[in-house]
């Protein structure tokens, strides 16, 4: 099957987004259609979010030890910020911990006439949308889903099982925290989702307290 992005018109600015579980090659798949573009030697810029810095502090390594180097970033307006004239493909891995500002970004840089490659997982520990993920999926020209390997039956892998107690999001470069599993193997407790509604609800009330003059209507 020929690729979306076989066709790219560098003019007209390019999303891709490359999303699924851990262990699913996410980071493989971006560095793949980099070292390709590096090849035929049209400019790169690689970024991911500071906060993972797992592994070395300038490369985004995958798994399996592919490596290419990534400029880590505190926030999503730093991307903006950093790049250079020259560039004409800009990358970013783990985006899913960049604040909603990433949609602004990546949408201005589309615009302008780059073309961006985003990789992130699209669903967190509980199975639910990951941050900016939904909106990213949704602008994206072109999405590729890569699945993992269900740890229990060796089927199709969609989820990250978390096998530790935690209540973070996403515990940062703990990958001996989770497992790959398939939609029946997947558990997460009811009891839990409670506690998150819960957390969630005061979450809001904090946000509007913070915001008295914000009149928006909120849909809940
Ligand atoms: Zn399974």
């Amino acid at each position: 099957m020929l690729s979306l992005s076989n066709f790219h018109n560098f003019s007209t600015g390019h999303l891709e987004v490359i999303s699924g579980p851990m262990f699913s090659g996410k980071t493989e798949e971006l560095i793949r259609r980099v070292r390709r573009a590096q090849i035929a030697r049209v400019k790169v810029q690689v970024f991911r979010p500071s906060i993972d810095n797992r592994y070395n502090d300038k490369d985004v390594v995958s798994h399996s030890s592919q490596s290419i180097e990534a400029i880590p970033v505190k926030n999503s307006n730093d991307i903006w910020h950093r790049i250079k004239d020259s560039t004409r493909i800009v990358a970013i891995d783990e985006v899913q911990f960049f604040d909603n500002e990433i949609i602004k970004v990546v949408t201005k840089l589309t615009n302008r006439g780059h073309r961006l490659i985003c990789a992130g997982l699209d669903l967190d520990y509980r199975a639910k949308p990951f941050g900016p993920m939904p909106a990213l999926l949704a602008m994206a020209d072109e999405i590729v889903k890569v699945h993992a390997i269900c740890t229990i039956c060796g089927g199709i892998a969609t989820r990250s099982q978390r096998v530790v107690n935690s209540k973070a999001q996403l515990l940062v470069g703990a990958t001996e925290a989770y497992e790959a599993r398939c939609r029946a193997h997947f558990e997460y407790s009811e009891t839990e989702t409670e506690e998150d509604r819960q957390e969630q609800e005061l979450l809001n009330v904090t946000t509007e307290n913070a915001n008295p003059t914000n009149n928006s209507l909120q849909i809940n």
